[in-house]
């Protein structure tokens, strides 16, 4: 058992696993064991997440985890799980807010009930509010940037704060919590419009049945592997480098879209980076063009 544990036992309303595979909460369903912390409620994730900092226990902040790669070693530390805690969500004509453990396609569906447009884009993007801030998540000419109005936090020693969309320095996939990992999202409000229900309705089924079209979704993957690069597409690239269906290990380049590494059979950690780092590297040589991960590392 590790030495910090005592603390988080104090705890209310916070589920404990230890030696826990990170496997099982990755969007690869790849990665080692670690300490998992659950709080179920906004309070106790809150006195968590103090007592990481007071006593400088090395921490990451999991949503979904459907973009994040855990290593085969697993990580040596403490993983704070928002799902269960941050899950409120309420509407205020055309605001909603919503904690940062709500799905996308929850918060999407709340729009939905209420006619307001705007989100549609996420609808089927498998992350939480709090991923898809950090990560301004977007999809089919759209992202999270377009709608979010203001975002609550706790600092890096615990207080709340609050900041507007002009403070955040979102650009694609890119946001000012990727500087701060010491600053937890803890809810955010997005600003939409008025809309017709069926309208909005057929947008996200539109969008979802693409998805479903295109993407690989019957295999373990946290989507588009790599950032598109300036001026072309990585799926494009990787293609006319013959690399589709390429694989290292259980690792390979998904058949059907390019731009996706799987988890084909049984996958580690090191496979899915081996191959990644293959296609960098036959990509540059072949295009020229530099292709940086999208993927974010539990470490
Ligand atoms: C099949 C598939 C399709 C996808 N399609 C898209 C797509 O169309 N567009 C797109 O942009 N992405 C896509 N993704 C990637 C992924 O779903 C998004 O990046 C999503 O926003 C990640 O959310 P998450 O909750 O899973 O975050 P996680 O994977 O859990 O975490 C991602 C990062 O955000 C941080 N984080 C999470 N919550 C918080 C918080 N509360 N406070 C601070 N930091 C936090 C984590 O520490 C980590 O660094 C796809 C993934 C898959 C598997």
């Amino acid at each position: 058992m590790k030495e910090y544990i005592d603390l988080f036992n104090r705890l209310p309303n916070l589920i404990i696993l230890e030696d826990e595979p990170l496997a099982r909460y990755t969007g690869f369903r790849t990665g080692g064991p670690s300490t998992v912390l659950i709080p179920t409620e906004e309070s106790s994730f809150v006195e968590a997440y103090r007592t990481i900092i007071n006593n400088h226990i090395p921490f990451f902040v999991l949503g979904n985890g459907s973009n994040v790669l855990a290593l085969d070693e697993g990580f040596d530390g403490v993983v704070l799980v928002t799902k269960r805690a941050l899950n409120h969500i309420s509407v205020d004509e055309t605001t909603i807010t919503s904690g940062s453990g709500i799905s996308l396609s929850e918060l999407c569906r709340v729009a939905l009930n209420h006619d307001l447009t705007g989100l549609e884009f996420a609808y089927g993007i498998p992350g939480t509010i709090g991923g898809a801030v950090y990560m301004n998540a977007g999809a089919y000419g759209s992202e999270i940037c377009n709608v979010l109005n203001k975002v609550v936090y706790l600092d890096e020693n615990g207080n709340y704060r609050e900041k507007n969309l002009s403070e955040l320095d979102l650009s694609y996939r890119h946001s000012i919590f990727q500087a701060q990992k010491n600053w937890i999202i803890l809810s955010a409000s997005f600003s939409l419009e008025k809309g017709d229900h069926d309208t909005i309705l057929g947008k996200m089924n539109e969008l979802l049945n693409r998805r479903i079209e295109k993407q690989p979704l019957d295999y373990p993957s946290c989507g588009s592997t790599f950032k598109r690069p300036v001026g072309s597409y990585a799926s494009k690239l990787i293609d006319e480098c013959g690399l589709k269906g390429f694989s290292i290990g259980g690792a390979a380049v998904s058949e059907k879209h390019a731009g996706f590494v799987i988890n084909k059979n049984k996958a580690t950690t090191s496979d899915i980076l081996e191959l990644c780092h293959y296609v960098q590297h036959i990509v540059k040589d072949a295009t020229g063009f530099d292709l940086e991960l999208e993927i974010e590392f539990l470490k």
